[in-house]
């Protein structure tokens, strides 16, 4: 069985989305997981998410750039979403990642582009999740995370409990009074910055979990595994914290069964809907958390 490590390779060779995008049916299959090329597509999943109680984060498909014409788009686009949002009136904010907006080209550059979109989002209202990349990046992405929450209050933060550092980071970040989307983590990293073993992720994702809804600010618990949300709803209901208190996080085109299921039971969910042409990386990304994906990839390019 192709292996999480081989396709986590995979999704940092880009050239081969060119190879991929000539296979016939290929994009058809990158359906599941992407909700379309452009934001009226987006547009049109929220708007069904919403009726359903769910409510969703943008995700303008795109990171590791290295031209400012192309990041300089990017802001540009979010802009424009943001301003949809409203015009349209969904129900959804917006994640952003910090190397579509320029990191690997200079952090004050990434830091104007981030707050010339968190400046928009906060003219209308809305709230700006600032995705966490790979561990080169932590730093960076918490400096600039920092400074625009001290400057404008409506940004949050993702952290990854695969990280040892995670818990330091998620003390400072609580101090601040900021919220935060907690995740396991999707990039392939060391032993020297990152728990090698799943149960290890896994027994620290529960324990900052706890933390986090202890604190009292509203945050995310993003998770698609029946085991961590089963510990947030235990732990919620023995600490008396309530269901609007904290938001269950997933992404879209995984398990939308128990995203139904716990709207159902009166839990808030958010699912993050990604779109766009830059869609190879993040697909692999999906792949790789789940190699027997790989199948279902396989599967639908024979059955059409
Ligand atoms: C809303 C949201 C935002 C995220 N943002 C970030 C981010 O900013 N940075 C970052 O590093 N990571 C991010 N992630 C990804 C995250 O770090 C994990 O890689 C991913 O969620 C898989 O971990 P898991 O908690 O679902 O548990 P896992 O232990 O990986 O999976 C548990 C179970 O969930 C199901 N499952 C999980 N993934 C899939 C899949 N792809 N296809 C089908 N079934 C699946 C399977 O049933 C699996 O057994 C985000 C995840 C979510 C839900």
């Amino acid at each position: 069985m192709i292996s999480r490590t081989i396709l986590l390779y995979l999704s940092q060779q880009h050239g081969l989305k060119n190879f991929f995008v000539k296979v016939p049916g290929f994009k058809q299959v990158t359906r599941r997981f992407i909700a379309g090329e452009n934001i009226e597509s987006a547009i049109v999943t929220i708007k069904e998410l919403n009726k359903l109680g769910i409510t969703a984060t943008f995700d303008h498909l795109g990171e590791s750039t290295t031209s400012r014409a192309e990041a300089d788009a990017d802001v540009n686009e979010y802009i424009h979403l943001l301003g949809r949002i409203q015009d349209t009136g969904v129900d959804s904010n917006v994640s952003v990642k910090l190397t579509q907006l320029g990191l690997d080209i200079d952090e004050t550059y990434c830091l104007e582009n981030t707050r010339r979109i968190v400046a928009e989002a906060h003219r209308r209202g809305n709230f700006v999740r600032i995705d966490m990349e790979d561990s080169p990046k932590t730093d960076a992405t918490l400096r600039i995370f920092k400074q625009l929450f001290h400057e404008f209050g409506n940004v949050g933060i993702v952290l990854q409990a695969y990280l040892y550092r995670t818990e330091k980071d998620l003390d400072e970040v609580l101090a601040m009074g900021a919220r935060i989307r907690l995740c396991k983590g999707a990039y392939n990293e060391p032993a020297e910055v990152a728990f090698p073993e799943k149960a290890d992720v896994d027994a620290n994702f529960v324990k900052l979990m706890q933390k986090l809804l202890k604190s009292g600010i509203y945050h995310g618990i993003a998770t698609h595994d029946p085991r961590m949300i089963r510990a947030t709803q235990e732990f919620a209901a023995r600490e008396n914290i309530g269901k609007d208190k904290f938001e269950f996080q997933m992404l879209y085109g995984v398990r939308r069964d128990l995203m139904l299921q716990l709207a159902q039971e009166g839990f808030r969910v958010r699912t993050y809907v990604p779109y766009g042409e830059f869609w190879y990386p993040y697909f692999m990304r999906r792949l790789a958390e789940r190699p027997a994906n790989v199948w279902f990839v396989v599967k639908s390019l024979f059955h059409g």
